[in-house]
């Protein structure tokens, strides 16, 4: 039976679960989880499971907008995201977990300011090598921004 862990933001709207073991915790030199200051662990999308509702989260995307980005819309904690190179995995806080302690593993430092920045107007504390985005055809002005690239459908354990 593998072990199942539980995960709260601070104020406690925001309830998940994570079943497995937690062998990979990571923190990331992206400008984003700099700022987040997050230590991460990571599992494949059935291993995560929503226990309150979708509408308490809140999504930041930025970006390829591949990776989402969900925090608790009342105490601002973030919770988990989906990846952008792996989008059917959830990173996690590790910090939310309020039954694991991280106090004994090694952690691997992920390199996340060397991934490109595909944005059309990034930021330029941004860093990481610059990918210009598709232009746009006359016609289908904005097409890149307003259509972004599919994402992966929720699991069925994730739907709300
Ligand atoms: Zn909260």
């Amino acid at each position: 039976m593998p072990p199942t862990y539980h995960g709260s933001c601070h104020c406690g709207a925001v309830r998940f679960e994570v079943t497995g073991e937690i062998t990979d915790i990571a923190t990331c030199d992206c400008s984003l989880c700099r700022k987040k200051n997050a230590l991460m662990g990571k599992v494949p999308e059935a291993q995560l499971r929503l226990l309150t509702d979708w509408s308490e989260l809140g999504l930041y995307e930025w970006n390829k907008r591949v990776a989402k980005h969900y925090f608790c819309k009342t105490c601002g904690i973030y919770t988990f995201h989906r990846k952008r190179a792996q989008p059917d995995w959830f990173s996690f806080n590790i910090h939310c977990l309020d039954d694991f302690d991280p106090a004994n593993m090694t952690v691997r430092a992920a390199s996340g300011k060397d991934m490109t920045v595909e944005a059309p107007d990034p930021r330029p504390e941004w860093p990481g090598p610059r990918v210009t985005p598709p232009q746009p055809e006359s016609g289908r002005a904005m097409s890149y921004r307003l259509n972004p690239p599919a994402t992966v459908g929720m699991s069925s354990a994730l739907k709300p």
